[in-house]
């Protein structure tokens, strides 16, 4: 990007979108913008999802990624890479300890039943569909997410637990698109297991984008 370019961009408000607790959206990020995902309120899981605007497209994937980074968790520099190892996001900046988990599959109905909830609970999986279903999406497959703001610390045994998330009111992870994307935030719904704090309560989470 030219510095015109730079200067045009950040003289132009940032695009806004707030994903209300429990809910998702999709919003279109085109390579060489930022998105900012903000923790407002803190202590908020934020299911996050990439998938290429092209036809066909490829997705976010946590497997290839873990290889790309060598790492669980990325930190600030690290590039996020498709399921054809493609870069698709540059972590940029990260207010946050890096408490991000890429292991955990997103909740869905059947992790809501397996905890003894009756009838039907909001859930990231279906949000997820629905978010890009708003952008005439329809894919055959969710892929896993990466899981911003989740504590999943793994110990020197392998044994994995879920903990409270540690983000604090106002921190937010930055990422930089390295291809034209929708980006999709489903404000986990997720009560039964307190991986949202004590308040076990989904709360909102905003995107800036520009
Ligand atoms: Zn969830």
């Amino acid at each position: 990007m030219t510095d015109t370019q730079q200067q045009a961009r950040t003289a132009r408000p940032a695009r806004h979108t707030s994903v209300p607790g429990g809910s998702a959206r999709a919003v279109p990020v085109a390579a060489g913008e930022t998105v900012r995902i903000v923790n407002t309120l803190g202590h908020q899981v934020a299911d996050t999802w990439a998938v290429a605007v092209a036809e066909g497209g490829a997705a976010l994937s946590m497997s290839h990624s873990r290889l790309a980074t060598g790492r669980i968790s990325p930190r600030v520099g690290d590039v996020l890479v498709d399921d054809q190892r493609q870069p698709m996001l540059r972590l940029v900046a990260d207010t946050t300890d890096g408490g991000h988990d890429t292991l955990i599959a997103a909740c869905d109905p059947q992790r809501y039943r397996a905890l003894g909830h009756q009838g039907h609970h909001a859930n990231c999986f279906e949000n997820f569909l629905s978010a890009v279903a708003e952008h005439g999406r329809a894919p055959a497959v969710v892929p896993d997410a990466l899981n911003l703001f989740m504590a999943v610390p793994v110990a020197p045994d392998g044994t994995l637990s879920l903990q409270p998330s540690r983000a604090p009111a106002g921190s937010e992870v930055v990422f930089e698109a390295l291809q034209d994307i929708l980006l999709v935030v489903s404000a986990c719904p997720q009560d039964l297991v307190p991986i949202n704090g004590a308040a076990a309560a989904p709360r909102q989470i905003d995107l800036y984008t520009d």
